[in-house]
């Protein structure tokens, strides 16, 4: 198992872990509109999104970014970042997250500008993708091994939203595709050896802790690069709104979500990366849970619960992986 050292101190193997060992610095994530949409929202698949989707399609920016080009974006970022933090000249150490929406679902042209301008900067040392496992196509996938190749000293992430491997809840919330979708994308994914990270929501309607576990007996069994544990959030203008009105499910406590993410981390393989560990929602959105719009408040309770627990991540995993 690796060790609290590589980690550096903290019981799970964190993305900015990842990058001080693998780097060598610390880098950090800007995120980015490419201004595309979801074909979850725009009537291909679906129109009313995704249950707890809000219209903004996942994403969360300091500053405006519609009309305004993803370079103009990225600069803006780069330099509101350098006022806060001391950025290395000689070294790329941001991370460039196309997090709005479904950010592979444009023509590959557009798709292939937007990437490779990016990669191009000096600043970036690489891209992480959040998209859809639908929305994959060979043109795109193509693109992928192409800008690995022009690009090897960057690196090019994959972001899939599969929440839950359960089916009865992935129709409840209307994700749009069934899990050997997801499979066939990370599988081919795999084969280009592009990293993926996965999203799953903790507190789902109508999942129990043994549900949320057997997501990640799966995620240990598939090994992506990476996970995102994001705990559900009810907000305004979503169709889980008026589930939550109606009393149709209730969200979850903060000991009882402490409680849960200790479990999950106990049971994830330890080569996964943490890339995330809890998310706020937008606070003018945010319904419930409201104890959630603290984020800083809710990770130092979480890392002193592991920490009280004895938590380390991995510690009850079993190597249940398959052979790839
Ligand atoms: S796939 Fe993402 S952007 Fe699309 S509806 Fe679902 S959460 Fe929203």
């Amino acid at each position: 198992m690796e060790n609290e050292v590589n980690w550096q101190g903290r019981p799970y193997y964190s993305l900015d872990a990842w990058c001080k060992g693998t780097l060598h610095r610390k880098c950090y994530k800007i995120a980015l509109n490419a201004h595309m949409t979801c074909p979850n929202r725009d009537g291909s698949k679906g129109v009313g999104g995704c249950l707890f989707c809000s219209g903004g399609g996942s994403g969360e920016f300091a500053v405006p970014t519609a009309g305004i080009p993803v370079e103009e974006q990225l600069r803006t970022g780069v330099s509101l970042l350098a006022k806060k933090v001391s950025l290395p000249q000689d070294a790329p150490c941001i991370i460039a997250y196309f997090q709005a929406y479904t950010n592979t679902y444009a023509p590959v042209e557009y798709l292939e500008k937007i990437f490779s301008q990016t990669l191009s900067s000096p600043r970036v040392c690489g891209i992480s993708i959040a998209t859809r496992p639908d929305c994959l196509p060979r043109d795109v996938l193509e693109l992928l091994g192409a800008l690995k190749d022009r690009f090897p000293h960057k690196f090019i992430w994959i972001e899939l939203g599969l929440q839950t491997i359960h089916e009865n809840t992935a129709r409840l919330i209307r994700r749009g595709y069934e899990l050997p979708c997801f499979e066939e994308a990370f599988w081919a994914l795999f084969r280009l050896s592009v990293p993926v990270i996965v999203h799953v929501i903790l507190g789902l309607p109508g999942e129990s802790r043994k549900h949320m576990l057997e997501t990640i007996a799966y995620l240990n069994r598939i090994n992506p690069f990476g996970v995102k544990l994001q705990l559900l959030h009810v907000l305004k203008g979503t169709d889980l709104a008026k589930y939550y009105a109606e009393g149709r499910f209730a969200v979850l406590e903060k000991d009882a979500y402490l409680e849960l993410v200790a479990d999950c981390l106990e049971h994830l393989s330890p080569r996964i990366v943490i890339h995330r560990l809890t998310g706020d929602g937008p606070k003018n959105l945010l319904i419930a849970p409201l104890w959630s719009g603290n984020k800083r408040d809710v990770l130092n309770r979480l890392h002193r619960y592991l920490k009280e627990r004895g938590t380390v991540q991995g510690c009850r995993y079993q190597n249940d992986k398959v052979s790839h």
